[in-house]
């Protein structure tokens, strides 16, 4: 739950979006995901992703679209999702429209 927080929170600060409703949504998001995940042990490895998804949503409601694309040169600008999915296993961000991969989730910083 801490690296799911942890990584989530790297890629809003990666893209100066760790404002105080991205960080409130980000507590509700691993609060809830928290106690799905104690429901279902299994579904740990889905929490990261499901979590990023969630922010995704809040922040798409509140203040815009994040994160986005920054490889595409071309054409109207769109959103990074989550792949797979599910929220996992091993969640990637991937690009709305060209399907590659721009990096691992918690690593946007880096891409
Ligand atoms: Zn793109």
């Amino acid at each position: 739950m801490i690296d799911a927080r942890a990584r989530v929170l790297a890629d809003l600060t990666a893209r100066h979006q760790a404002t105080a409703p991205a960080v409130s949504a980000l507590e509700d998001a691993c609060v809830a995901r928290q106690w799905w995940a104690q429901q279902w042990p299994e579904g740990e490895v889905y929490v990261a992703g499901l979590v990023a998804q969630d922010v995704q949503d809040a922040l798409f409601e509140q203040v815009g679209r994040w994160p986005m694309c920054l490889s595409c040169s071309e054409g109207a600008v769109h959103s990074l999702y989550i792949q797979p999915d599910l929220g996992g296993p091993d969640p990637v961000w991937v690009c709305e429209e060209t399907g590659e991969v721009a990096a691992a989730l918690g690593f946007l910083g880096r891409a």
